[in-house]
């Protein structure tokens, strides 16, 4: 039998078993959120997953399941809370989600935790999670638990980025729904992405400022924030590859009490 990596498919006997062998958890944190016509609402959450499963095949490691609502979607980065299916949580909603779920995987005997964002909205209120979690074990006498958090995407390697983008790289708030997230899941779930709904408007472009009530005649209306157009599975290919060596490559540099997987 292969060794079982997610949380959920484990029993509390054999998941105690791994914890008291050390092993890290891997929570991963996405969003349920428009991403166009051409991809389903829970491709960060997708990916995220994805790389947090790539990541713990070659780890002593287990993926706890993904924490799917994220941080409301921002008009510049998601498009914005006004589409139809965008489901989000209030900032302290998530902050206290993530810092419920630390405290409860620290009580486990869990020591060594990383937390792959997925969602550019999420990122302080992943912090922000994190540090209540870790601030009130402290008080319970938990000092020597250490988490490892970041956003995948930020382990692109500047050579992918040259193949993936030869025409310029747009910035990663654009890329909602677009090349990188569209080519990442060509390769990873084929079935779900539908390259003939593939929307030629956009790319968005924003003031340097911000109005309230969300403008949303600046966001166009598919969705997506820059052009789809070049994305395909090989250019996924080499993204996902990047994320699962580097972000292994760091887990293993950060917590040397956590093994590689021969
Ligand atoms: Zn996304």
């Amino acid at each position: 039998m292969s060794r079982r990596i997610l949380m959920n498919e484990l029993s509390w006997v054999e998941y105690q078993k791994r914890v008291e062998a050390g092993a890290a958890v891997i929570l991963p944190v996405g969003a349920t959120e428009q991403h166009g016509p051409h991809l389903p609402m829970g491709t960060d959450a997708m990916l995220a997953t994805a790389v947090a499963k790539g990541v713990a095949e070659k780890i002593n490691a287990i993926v706890a399941p993904v924490v799917a609502f994220g941080y409301k979607s921002q008009p510049k980065m998601g498009g914005g809370q006004h589409f139809c299916g965008t489901t989000s949580l209030d900032a302290d909603t998530l902050a206290h989600v993530l810092r419920d779920v630390i405290k409860e995987l620290a009580r486990h005997g869990v020591r060594r935790m990383v937390l792959i964002n997925g969602h550019y909205e999420n990122m302080m209120f992943t912090i922000e999670g994190i540090d209540l979690a870790m601030r009130e074990l402290r008080y319970d006498g938990i000092t020597d638990l250490e988490i490892l958090r970041l956003e995948y995407w930020d382990f692109t390697r500047a050579e992918t980025l040259e193949k993936v983008f030869p025409d310029g790289f747009p910035g990663y708030a654009l890329e909602h729904a677009a090349v990188m997230e569209t080519s990442m899941m060509l390769h990873l779930h084929p079935d779900l992405v539908d390259m003939a709904a593939l929307p030629t408007d956009g790319p968005a472009e924003f003031p340097a400022y911000d109005v309230y009530p969300t403008r949303t005649a600046w966001v166009p209306c598919s969705g997506v924030l820059s052009p789809a157009t070049g994305a395909e599975a090989a250019k996924g290919v080499l993204l996902f590859n990047d994320y699962v060596t580097d972000v292994t490559a760091a887990i293993l540099k950060e917590f040397p009490s956590v093994s590689a997987v021969a």
